[in-house]
């Protein structure tokens, strides 16, 4: 989709001179290739060279309602020029009324501690955690966290924590999945167990039925607390606010980031029954955390996906993908898994990167999240013919990248 120079360059010199400025700049933390983004609308995004893409990444399951729309440009441009920031000395109505939203969204009393980013969203439920008396914490592998100190330690990734020990203590990593491995873990001094609905990072891993109930039922009577990180599979994405409810699983602390903002940073911790009381004042606090233009921004996403219907529309439109995708019987899919719009596409060869490469190349941003997994996380507002258009580009793109069918196209 090259040629089009309606995106316009944003004020950059195009790709190549932002990409050389950015490698001057910025800490190159990821090691891979970035492409410069410019502007976007809806599904598309532009970059500094013109092209046009159609979006199946949103920032990371960030951009819930795709990049620019409407309703969070008001809400955002409204309360910045209202009020724009209290700090925790001070309150204002938006962090209220969203606390209360969603609380109401879940179901059930608790109380929501706000910060600025899904590892601190997860951060306040590791120091929920030690406030507990018990120390002992037990995550899964492949679990991500986040890369703060305590949420790295919750991280079954052991790459990602490399260099950092020691990381705060007394952690147990069990495989993700297994029911019998979680309560041989679970002591008497477990504070508790952190597990995410869909292990997102690790691939869009999901687990057998039955294992969030069953991690429910084995923390409740170790009286352990269960944390669900929901940092990517909440507010939507999966088609339900929160991914375990579709379980009818109910945890002591969930937390949230990503979608809810809509694009600005913020992260949630939500605590229920005896868990919402063990931050008392003066043992934790953020100087963002509860921004009334992040929270202003988060009820403009809870509106919009009420009143569009979205979370059934990203049921039907996940289904629409995942079987599409099935469908094309390409020879380089081993299989789709995922839920809602946070989907995995399993490639039988560990080609990812470079499916990612031959679909940038033909107007599709998707991410190459494990060496032989494709993330597919599009805005929840993705239409039936945006996914289409996926789909009918998606055969070439496979050929471009499947070793098995160079000597076919050389011939
Ligand atoms: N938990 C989960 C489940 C995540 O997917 C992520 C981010 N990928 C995090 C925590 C950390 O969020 P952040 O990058 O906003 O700190």
């Amino acid at each position: 989709m090259s040629g089009d120079t309606s995106g316009g360059t944003g004020g950059t010199g195009g790709n190549a001179e932002l990409t050389e400025r950015w490698q001057g700049a910025l800490m190159d933390n990821y090691g891979t290739p970035r492409l410069p983004l410019v502007r976007g609308a809806g599904a598309k995004l532009w970059d500094a060279d013109g092209n046009e893409y159609l979006d199946f990444v949103s920032g990371i399951a960030v951009n819930s309602l795709g990049t620019a729309h409407p309703a969070v440009v008001e809400a955002v441009s409204a309360q910045i020029a209202t009020l724009g920031h209290v700090s925790n000395l001070f309150v204002a109505e938006p962090p209220v009324a969203l606390a209360e939203r969603l609380l109401d969204l879940a179901g059930r009393p608790g109380r929501v501690y706000f910060s600025n980013s899904g590892t601190e969203a997860v951060e306040a439920a590791f120091k929920i955690g030690r406030l507990t008396g018990r120390t002992h914490m037990v995550g899964t592998e492949g679990g991500f966290h986040g890369r703060t100190m305590g949420a790295l330690a919750l991280t079954g990734q052991p790459g990602k924590q490399a260099g950092f020990g020691p990381l705060p203590g007394e952690v147990t990593h069990v495989p993700y999945g297994d029911a019998d491995a979680l309560r041989a873990a679970v002591t008497e001094d477990t504070a508790l167990v952190i597990v995410e609905p869909v292990q997102g990072e690790n691939g869009v891993v999901v687990p057998p039925e039955g294992y969030l109930a069953a991690a429910r039922e084995i923390t409740r009577s170790a009286g352990a607390l269960l944390v669900l990180d929901e940092v990517q599979t909440g507010i939507g994405r999966t088609g339900h606010w929160f991914a375990a409810q579709a379980q009818g699983v109910e945890a002591d602390v969930v937390t949230l980031a990503k979608g809810l903002g809509g694009g600005l940073p913020i992260g949630a911790t939500l605590a229920f029954g005896p868990a919402a009381g063990l931050l008392t004042p003066g043992r934790h606090g953020s100087t963002f955390g509860g921004n009334p233009v992040a929270c202003a921004a988060a009820l403009a996403v809870l509106d919009v996906i009420e009143s569009e219907g979205l979370l059934e529309r990203v049921k039907g439109v996940g289904e629409r993908l995942r079987d599409g995708i099935w469908r094309l019987g390409h020879p380089l899919v081993d299989h789709v898994r995922g839920a809602g719009l946070l989907l995995g596409m399993v490639l039988t060869e560990a080609v990812a990167p470079r499916v990612q490469q031959a679909a940038q190349a033909a107007g599709f941003l998707v991410n190459a999240v494990a060496p032989d997994v494709i993330r597919l996380a599009p805005p929840l507002v993705l239409g039936e013919a945006e996914a289409d258009a996926l789909l009918a580009a998606l055969p070439a793109v496979l050929d471009a990248a499947d070793p098995a069918a160079q000597p076919r196209r050389a011939g």
